[in-house]
């Protein structure tokens, strides 16, 4: 190198530092942003004195630096030519900024982002057109519980004798039989005991009599049975497929939870039973069947609908709205989304009229008359009836009394419903077990169907049939092509709880409990969906490069994934209604699947930031990354993984976000000692926070710390930092968190140093806030919970009291358990006095951790530019094993002026309900399922909790809102589980909570049922559910071979676009069918957009130039569970908009 050159190198050097030292001076003028954001007050000289180190360290640091720069030049100069490649490297590394605020600490507001104006359309056109808004129905019925009579839950029903004079009643007979996947018994121990007697038979006894039909639903089950059949039983079976005597309905995995289940979930497991019954039997449903769910959500008519089934069947709704349905002959109608003004996802729904879904519910409006009809109960049986009054075998003797006994009930049935077809199911639990079963049913009933229709007087046609059959025949009846909605028939919209089967037994238990593995499950989800996301671009960069184990192996585990999220979405599952060994069943199957998607993240990972992916070679369980937390067991808490930093040592950690859109967003790390510097992918120093890690209430680990700092993750992307440890002498004081500790259990006023942090014990809870740039969150000074919130922007003051109740158990027969909540009264206040209280401070993220018996509580506020930056973020670690008849809730009193009792819940994460409190319902009537979301507002304010897993949720009284936290109960309540619930953990419930101020433009529609979240809303709910994964190098020193960046996305994908999933469906050498599915939110657009940088402009997504690292060869619509394929989009075609609120899916081959 000559002399110039290095005299220009020298130069740049110099300038470099002599501007940098300028900005230094700049941010530490009295008056600047940063200093500002520093308050004086009772704190305000310890925070003067921390700067004043916190400057002498950055001197000294950028001292360092200097000095380093002035070695390297020198050597340069004695003609080491090595030393060019350091200094420019040296000249790259961002010197120590003087302030340990992120950049970020002064934020320029930008304007709102506009959305598309179809998406915002849909708040002002409030409500779709319905002849029956459930909501409303509500407002009508009296509840009032009347003894009906033989049918006790409604009314005696006459017909005129001639009514099928012109006519003949069509009676469609239909066997089933429901299979819980886990309930009393495990799922394998049901298969064993019973599943796989019935299925055998099944296929036998439709074969031995060929007038029979049967329909199954449970694809969990039945691809059990599938894999231990010979090949001659399988043509077998196909071939009752296709003579349509065995017909399969719905063909979900399971028959899935509709009140706890998020709608990824339930999507999912209905593409896995679908998927599979397609591939191995041909077959694709068109009629869904729901008899067992307790309660119905519309998000299950959505899917069905995009799904392409032509119907479905409901049972448990409220027994009051049964019962006014029936009256008005509205129990079949057509199903619309409350959001969907064109009817373009309206699908037929036959609800059934009765108590239950059993034979003695099922053949009329008697049960002491249909249990005769249940030929397992013959005498001698096993099985009788409580009605005391016996089947009989028919006979010629008792025949026309029979049959004539038996059909008054179904033309009692048929009055219920128009066009004279009635639909009997006949079967129950694990029926159809036994081959005598199986013949008694067919034999009498066979025999009682021939008299009949040999009877012309009689005007009746009766047979047995599946369920697609009676729809068939309702359609010919009502005039409607079979693939169309019946005319005439009336729309209703709304939603199916919160359900009660008798008297004041509502429900509403299972939103709640076992809210231990309502939580997992939401982990599991995200893991899953992350998994997803990486894995299917890795298959195809995998098979590009030959690594055919990867794709193998780990195509394995996902399926395995993927079938133990599905199998707990099953209505004994995520409810939390099923025996405890099986709970624990559930649980080890969600752990495992946890433990293999971590697996398969990791891999994925690793070869999608190779440089050269043929380099790249797959070792099962050896990868360049470690997993970043782990679980002893199914039911502990999870460990996060603490990254060894040794002095002079780095470690890389790579972050994942599976969003498609760009994230800055707060992360967290544990590590080994404070004295660390965490650096970005361009070596600049990111800022960062070290927090103590609790041991216990007031004692701070020396071994584990928590490191805080603003991360930013491209979309659908990876990102690799690096930790570096430095001496116990190059520490940064400034980066510290502040411990504050009030009513210690120790003597007041005491100071405490651990040797890193400094721990401030305070008498009295006096002036306790959290506060960034846009919120200020004061604490009650009695209980030391949050008591208002302020908007900083707006100047608006919302008081929102935060406090822990609890609620007891009913004394009697009837009690509270897995299903029911039955109080004892109105919720009354956790009691305790001065519980302890740290405040944990720092520029990054602040803390109040309030320890109250039974909850620890946490509330934290983020300095972060992001979307969470707008939220205060609440943690609750449960534990109520120490109390019994207990149901412990969060709830925030407010002084929102929520109209009418009015608030709104989500239905499974997918749309929002409006609920109303009426006060002719008890109290745990008043309750509902929140999934994901639940909001009160008035015309100005909306406050809104998001939540990480499912939960009861109510609003008992203007300004409340109250979240259900766990419930420990010793008593069954009644429905067969036969025990209650005391298997009760350590409970994580997250939330976040959001105060929004309506914009004072923002015109709200007529007066509707149907609400949307904000877009901030969403993003922070993504935030909490989908978080950003860690993936940390296994061993210490820089990565070889691997990139600093990947991202999946050419380009962001629009705000209001979710990247539901991209899930691999088989592979081949050459190619890879993927399917991937968008779901475009629907958003309330009259709430600012804070943290929000995504672009919402236009919602079109270009699929062709979707992926950044794989091409999509060929891509065409198709539906929902991937089974209905529709054109093959052209490349011109492949621009595509999907419409607000709607899901849409699409298969891809990608190369
Ligand atoms: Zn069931």
């Amino acid at each position: 190198m000559n002399m110039k050159k290095y005299m220009v190198l020298w130069g740049g050097a110099m300038f470099f530092v002599v501007c940098f030292s300028l900005y230094l001076m700049m941010e530490t003028t009295p008056g600047s942003a940063s200093l500002r954001a520093v308050e004086v007050g009772e704190n305000g000289l310890s925070n003067i004195d921390a700067r004043i180190q916190q400057i002498e360290t950055m001197l000294n640091d950028n001292q360092k630096m200097m000095n380093l720069i002035r070695k390297t030049v020198q050597e340069l100069a004695a003609g080491d030519h090595g030393s060019l490649e350091k200094l420019q490297q040296v000249l790259q590394m961002n010197p120590t900024p003087l302030s340990a605020r992120p950049p970020h600490s002064v934020k320029t507001r930008t304007s709102d982002v506009s959305l598309p104006a179809d998406t915002c359309q849909l708040t002002q056109l409030g409500s779709s057109k319905a002849d029956i808004q459930v909501l409303d129905v509500y407002d009508q019925l009296a509840f009032d519980n009347i003894d009906g009579g033989a049918w006790k839950q409604g009314f005696p029903i006459t017909y005129s004798p001639n009514k099928w004079e012109k006519q003949k009643l069509k009676v469609f007979v239909v066997p089933h039989s429901h299979n819980d996947p886990g309930w009393l018994k495990t799922f394998e121990k049901y298969y064993t005991d019973q599943t796989r007697a019935i299925l055998n038979g099944m296929v036998d006894a439709l074969e031995r009599h060929p007038q029979m039909r049967f329909i199954y639903a449970e694809m969990s089950f039945f691809s059990m049975f599938w894999d231990e059949i010979n090949q001659d039983k399988r043509l077998r079976v196909k071939k009752l497929l296709q003579e349509k005597r065995l017909e399969i309905v719905t063909g979900g995995w399971v028959m899935n939870d509709e009140a706890n289940a998020h709608y990824f979930a339930m999507l999912d497991q209905m593409i896995e039973g679908n998927q599979w019954l397609q591939q191995e039997l041909g077959v694709t449903p068109v009629s869904g069947w729901a008899i067992d769910p307790f309660g119905h959500s519309p998000t299950m008519a959505y899917l069905l609908g995009k799904m392409g089934f032509q119907n479905m069947l409901i049972q448990r709704v409220h027994y009051s709205m049964k019962k006014h349905l029936a009256r008005s002959t509205q129990l079949e109608f057509v199903w619309r989304q409350s959001w969907d003004h064109k009817g373009s996802t309206d699908i037929l729904c036959h609800l059934m009229p009765f108590y239950s879904y059993d034979v003695p519910h099922t053949c009329g409006p008697d049960p002491r008359v249909c249990c005769q009809f249940d030929f397992k109960r013959l005498p001698g049986g096993g099985v009788s009836c409580p009605w005391r009054i016996p089947p009989q075998v028919i006979t010629k003797s008792n025949i026309n009394e029979r049959a004539s006994t038996l059909l008054e009930q179904y033309r009692q049935k048929a009055t219920l419903y128009r066009n004279d077809v009635v639909f009997v199911p006949l079967g129950d639990d694990f029926r159809y077990d036994k081959v005598e079963e199986w013949d008694n049913q067919f034999d009498n009933y066979q025999r009682l169907f021939d008299y009949m229709n040999s009877k012309p007087e009689w005007q009746v046609e009766v047979k047995f049939a599946t369920l697609s059959d009676y729809f068939v025949a309702l359609r010919e009846r009502a005039g409607a092509a079979p693939e169309n909605i019946p005319p005439h028939y009336p729309v209703l919209s709304g939603d199916f709880y919160t359900y009660a089967d008798r008297d004041d037994h509502y429900w509403s238990g299972y939103f709640t409990s076992r809210p231990f593995y309502k939580r997992l499950n939401r982990v599991m989800e995200s893991h899953l969906r992350g998994t997803e996301l990486l894995f299917s671009q890795a298959v195809v960069v995998a098979s590009r490069s030959g690594a055919g184990g990867f794709v193998r192996d780990l195509m394995k585990t996902m399926v395995t994934a993927r079938r133990s999220l599905a199998l707990f979405q099953h209505h004994d599952g995520i409810t939390g209604t099923a025996r405890e060994l099986v709970v624990a069943d559930y649980g080890q199957k969600l752990l495992s699947a946890i433990q293999g998607m971590k697996e398969v993240m990791v891999q994925s990972a690793e070869l999608l930031l190779s440089i050269d992916p043929k380099l790249y070679t797959y070792k099962a369980d050896n990868s360049f990354f470690d997993v970043d937390e782990t679980r002893a067991s199914h039911d502990s808490l999870p460990v996060r993984t603490v990254l060894q930093v040794g002095t002079g040592q780095s470690r890389s950690v790579t972050l994942y976000n599976s969003l498609g859109h760009a994230r800055q967003t707060v992360v967290r790390l544990y590590v080994s000692t404070p004295h660390v510097q965490l650096r970005d992918p361009l070596n600049n120093i990111v800022p960062c926070q070290v927090e103590p890690f609790w041991n216990e209430d007031e004692t701070v680990s020396n071994t584990v710390y928590k490191l805080v700092f603003v991360a930013n993750v491209p979309a659908l992307g990876l990102r690799s930092y690096t930790l570096h440890g430095m001496a116990d002498g190059e520490r940064q004081q400034g980066v510290l968190a502040k411990v504050d500790i009030y009513n210690s259990a120790h003597s007041s006023l005491r100071l405490d140093t651990d040797g890193v942090f400094t721990v401030v014990r305070k008498p009295s809870l006096v002036g306790v806030t959290l506060e960034n740039n846009d919120l200020k969150v004061t604490f009650s000074e009695v209980t030391g919970l949050m008591d208002a919130v302020l908007v900083k922007s707006t100047g608006e003051h919302v008081s929102a009291s935060m406090q822990f109740v609890k609620y007891g158990a009913k004394h009697g027969k009837e009690r509270s358990g897995a299903y029911l909540f039955l109080p004892d009264g109105a919720a009354k206040p956790l009691a305790y006095n001065n519980p302890i209280v740290r405040v944990v401070s720092g520029d990054i993220l602040s803390e109040v951790h309030v320890l109250l018996p039974g909850v620890e509580h946490i509330i934290s506020l983020h300095n972060s530019p992001g979307v969470d930056g707008q939220t205060i973020d609440v943690s609750n670690t449960v534990d109520i094993r120490n109390e019994n008849d207990i149901e412990l809730a969060m709830r925030i009193v407010t002084n929102i002026e929520n109209e009418n009792g009015e608030f709104y819940t989500d239905l499974n994460g997918f749309q929002m309900q409006k609920r109303k409190t009426l006060s002719k319902l008890p109290l745990q009537g008043n309750f509902y399922p929140m999934p994901a979301m639940a909001y009160l507002e008035s015309d100005k304010v909306r406050l809104s909790i998001l939540s990480a897993q499912s939960l009861g949720v109510a609003s008992l009284k203007t300004g409340w809102l109250e979240v259900m936290q766990d419930r420990r109960l010793s008593h069954d309540d009644n429905r067969g589980l036969g025990q209650g619930i005391h298997d009760n953990k350590r409970t994580p419930n997250k939330f976040s909570i959001l105060v929004e101020i309506r914009k004072a433009s923002s015109t709200v529609g007529p007066a509707s049922t149907v609400g949307f979240p904000s877009l901030m809303s969403h993003l922070a709910l993504q935030e909490l559910v989908h978080h950003i994964h860690v993936l940390p190098a296994r061993m210490a020193g820089p990565p070889t071979g691997q990139r600093h960046n990947f991202t999946g996305l050419t380009t962001q994908l629009p705000c209001d676009v979710h990247l539901l999933n991209l899930r691999t469906l088989q592979s081949t050498s050459q190619s890879t069918h993927t399917a991937l599915l968008l779901h475009r939110l629907g958003v309330d657009c009259g709430f600012p957009t804070y943290g929000v940088t995504c672009q919402c402009s236009s919602s079109k997504v270009n699929l062709a130039k979707l992926f950044s690292g794989v091409k999509v060869q060929k891509a065409s619509s198709t539906s929902l569970t991937l089974t209905r394929d529709g054109t093959e989009l052209s490349e011109a075609s492949q621009l595509i908009d999907v419409p607000p609120m709607e899901i849409q899916a699409y298969k891809l081959q990608l190369t």
